[in-house]
């Protein structure tokens, strides 16, 4: 009895946080059945579609973000429906899942990072503790830039070239495969490229090393560095 009323109890405070009101939940009955709650959104855009040209197309962004992110987010909310992430917040589901909901919620996740990361007429260096610390990790900002894209260049297949930091600050450049995300080794991620083909085949073609070098003309260094 106690288990039920305890079920009861997180599901209705579930639906208030959710923003569910009274008068939804009176609705129930006149939902379709298998309607989902759609709990996970993408991140808003903080940009144009085309604000990224000629660097990344307005194309590919319409196409990256509007179709292969959305197909994460979707599928992240239909999988997690009746399982133990299906309250859980997305690191937290990155950190403790496996399988197709670990694919669909860290590619949710990587991709939030990844188009936060740009603005029109970006790119520079970045100031502050950041900068300090890239120059005791890489010794320079140009030496991190160049290991950086190497490591991208030089991951196998689809997945992500990661710089994150541990509890001290301490920074590293990770190269992970499909959806992986440095939260996995318990690192915070700073800034993620994107080496799945999807992300830059329309622009660059084969020419992966080319759109990476490129990708440096956008970041938005206030926006990185707020995560360091
Ligand atoms: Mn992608």
């Amino acid at each position: 009895m106690k288990a039920i009323h305890t079920f009861l109890f997180s599901g209705l405070t579930a639906l208030t946080l959710l923003g569910c009101n009274q008068s939804h939940a009176n609705n129930n009955d006149k939902q379709p059945k298998n309607s989902v709650h759609m709990k996970f959104e993408k991140v808003a855009l903080p940009y144009a579609t085309d604000a990224l040209e000629p660097v990344i197309s307005k194309q590919t962004v319409e196409l990256h973000y509007g179709k292969h992110h959305q197909a994460y987010v979707d599928n992240l909310n239909r999988l997690i429906v009746g399982t133990k992430f299906e309250n859980a917040d997305l690191e937290t589901i990155v950190k403790e899942s496996d399988g197709a909901i670990f694919n669909n919620a860290g590619q949710t996740l990587n991709h939030n990072i990844y188009f936060t990361s740009f603005k029109k007429n970006g790119g520079g260096e970045p100031k502050g503790k950041l900068a300090k610390a890239i120059n005791e990790q890489f010794g320079s900002f140009d030496k991190f830039q160049e290991e950086f894209t190497a490591a991208g260049v030089s991951l196998f297949g689809s997945g992500w070239v990661w710089l994150a930091k541990n509890n001290s600050g301490k920074l590293s450049i990770l190269k992970e495969s499909n959806a992986g995300n440095p939260l996995t080794s318990g690192l915070t991620p700073i800034l993620g490229f994107d080496v799945w083909e999807h992300s830059y085949y329309l622009d660059y073609q084969n020419r992966r090393a080319d759109h990476l070098k490129k990708l440096w003309e956008i970041i938005d260094w206030e926006v990185v560095s707020a995560r360091y």
